[in-house]
């Protein structure tokens, strides 16, 4: 057996008075393009993410001297020191059939060389602090620093995980509730956990899971000491620019700003008595010194790394893992509220984004677990602590070990302009995508929502980089839900919504459904399942071919201009002609239909319509396997009804 030596922790006596920022401690490490900024715990060197995740770059703050750790495979951004001095990062690889696979790395910077410490694997792979190592883990394999490497934590999903210094695993749930726990941290004594319960807030917990603490708002959380935690503010989803650093304690009686208020500081992380956090846009990464005593970690030496097995991994498989991200959260102002078509301002309706945004993500998730993918999702509920920050978004969907990262949106001009097309706008410049695959994902999704037959489409579908996309918003700025993500990923701007029709299709959630399954296309296409879900789908409008909308301001467009027909049945039967399933058009003037999970074979379909439901008119519909089959019915004012 390796002879082990323990880390000894020493805790200074905790001084009386105010506590703060050291006066003139204030120093800047990095100029600009630091993001998620690490320090060495010895204080003596620092890791940084210039932009994307595209490399690691190591700085000697004694000499100044900067070395590129690595440069392919996105290892920027989750990269952590371990007491030992050395460099724990991962590196990332798409294969041909789109699953990412993950590989866990040692650098030493002593010698400036990198080892792989575990192979590639699927799924999550992260670099956890343990009490004394660190333990770089996957769900398949892990890999130990040292043979006692101590007790860590770490989070999936609504669940924390307790490792203790024997191996022994616990599994708890402290806050009920919650999107997905993140950046869980044992404290530096071992008896309490520090996490973040994503729309929910800052916790603390006892090693049983009782919440001992409850801090509010804040994310990114760190250790200071036992008693001191050094969080960044939760300004809200659009609002991470005003973010500031806070020194809090356990007991509460702290909450004070360590950073200034116009910094934009994100990203903090703490080692000893330094604090070093990076600005948000610029990247450069500050350092104070806290006048509070650390917790010192002090290394004597450490024994052999090791990497072993997961005994019960949660999937045999690899399958293919989506987060899906169904834009916004509660009916608050980053919401789109529009008022429907028929009554205008006196509509009671309320078409808000953030409805329609879950009900495609709900169903999204339904279709894609049924083709047998595993989805994580960032909302279930559609509350104002849903909207969660883009940081809370970017770490649920890296935790989840997603393959690929998808947001659901709709668009809108403003009031003057009525357009209506699908856009879909990845990270990057047009054609150049940050994350290797995001445009193949975003061209495939946008091949199969461009031919719903159900809107009317004033242009060509689009892909976009979200750079080339907003050059208004500053140089590589872009969205800022996909800004520090790693994973491939689109955000899906499925139609828009101020154009008067689209919206009142957006109001049926068979239709938003339609989008889901017409998404789901797309994604099979990207991870080349297309063939391996057998049921199709028929879809649908009714409209009246010589009754029109009013159309004050000339916008709109084909065969949006004739009403549609509320309360329409259709009758749909198999090849056998048996009454398979009926649908009845809504009162939310759309006209929308939709038969979801057909076996394969050709059905006929009856349009009824009138207080008898008198039959109109019968057309046959081919279902194909995996495919969307689109038949758009029409009524005349004196049409006939057909004997029965
Ligand atoms: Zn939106």
């Amino acid at each position: 057996m390796q002879k082990v030596f323990l880390t000894i922790l020493c805790l200074w006596a905790l001084g009386a008075g105010a506590v703060g920022v050291k006066s003139g401690s204030a120093m800047t490490l990095v100029d600009s393009c630091g993001f998620f900024p690490q320090l060495s715990l010895d204080g003596q060197w620092l890791l940084y993410s210039p932009t994307d995740a595209k490399s690691l770059m190591l700085k000697n703050l004694s000499t100044g001297q900067v070395t590129t750790v690595a440069n392919t495979g996105y290892p920027g951004f989750d990269a952590i020191f371990g007491a030992d001095g050395k460099v724990y990062y991962i590196t990332q690889q798409r294969k041909g059939n789109g699953l990412v696979y993950r590989t866990g790395h040692c650098y030493n910077p002593s010698t400036g060389k990198s080892q792989v410490v575990l192979k590639p694997q699927h799924g999550r792979v992260e670099a956890l602090q343990a009490a004394t190592g660190v333990v770089v883990n996957g769900e398949r394999q892990y890999y130990r620093s040292n043979d006692g490497v101590g007790a860590y934590v770490y989070t999936r999903g609504s669940l924390l995980y307790l490792v203790d210094e024997y191996g022994a695993t616990r599994t708890m749930e402290p806050v009920k509730g919650s999107n997905g726990y993140l950046w869980a941290k044992l404290s530096p004594d071992g008896t309490k956990v520090l996490f973040e319960a994503a729309a929910k807030g800052l916790y603390v917990c006892d090693l049983d899971g009782r919440l001992v603490a409850d801090l509010g708002q804040y994310l990114m959380p760190c250790w200071y000491n036992n008693d001191y935690i050094v969080a960044m503010s939760n300004a809200g989803n659009t609002r991470t620019n005003g973010s500031c650093i806070w020194l809090l304690s356990v007991d509460g009686r702290t909450c004070k700003p360590i950073s200034s208020n116009n910094e934009r500081a994100v990203q903090p992380m703490v080692a000893g008595n330094k604090v070093v956090y990076t600005i948000q846009y610029s990247g450069e990464v500050r350092q104070v010194e806290l006048d509070i005593p650390a917790a010192m970690w002090q290394t004597v030496a450490l024994g052999k790394g090791k990497t072993e097995k997961v005994k019960n991994p949660a999937s045999k498989k690899d399958v293919p893992r989506v987060f899906i991200n169904p834009g916004h959260g509660g009916h608050d102002s980053d919401d789109r509220h529009v008022p429907t078509w028929v009554i205008g301002a006196q509509d009671t309706l309320h078409y808000y984004e953030s409805n329609s945004n879950l009900t495609k993500g709900l169903a999204l998730e339904e279709i894609l677990t049924n083709k047998g993918y595993e989805v994580a999702l960032s909302r279930r509920t559609n509350t104002t602590e849903d909207d969660l920050d883009l940081f809370e978004i970017v770490s649920l969907a890296a935790n989840s070990g997603a393959d690929i990262f998808f947001s659901i949106h709709s668009n809108a001009t403003g009031i003057v302009k009525r357009i209506n097309f699908p856009l879909a706008l990845y990270r990057g410049w047009d054609y150049k995508p940050v994350v290797e695959g995001s445009l193949k994902l975003s061209e495939a999704v946008m091949k199969y929502a461009a031919q719903n037959e159900l809107a009317v489409w004033t242009h060509k579908e689009r892909s976009r980089g979200d750079w080339s996309f907003y050059p208004e918003w500053g140089y590589q700025v872009g969205l800022g839900v996909l800004r520090y993500n790693k994973l491939p990923g689109m955000l899906s701007e499925g139609s828009f919504h101020d154009y008067l029709p689209e919206r009142e299709r957006l109001l049926n959630d068979s239709y938003c459904w339609l989008e889901a399954w017409n998404q789901s296309l797309g994604i099979d296409e990207y991870f080349g399942r297309s063939k391996q879900f057998k049921n199709g789908v028929i879809a649908g409008t009714v409209r009246w071919t010589d009754l029109f909308r009013e159309d004050e301001d000339g916008r709109l467009f084909d065969a949006d201009r004739q009403r549609t027909v509320n309360g329409a049945l259709l009758r749909l039967y198999n090849e056998r002609g048996a009454l398979n399933r009926i649908f009845r058009t809504d009162d939310l003037d759309n006209g929308v239909f939709v038969f979801t999970n057909l076996p394969p074979q050709k059905y006929k379909l009856e349009l009824l319509y009138g207080a008898e439901d008198n039959l109109y008119t019968t057309v046959k519909v081919n279902v194909k396997k995996n495919k969307t089959s689109y038949k758009n019915l029409t009524l005349k004012k004196d049409q006939k009804p057909k004997k029965k």
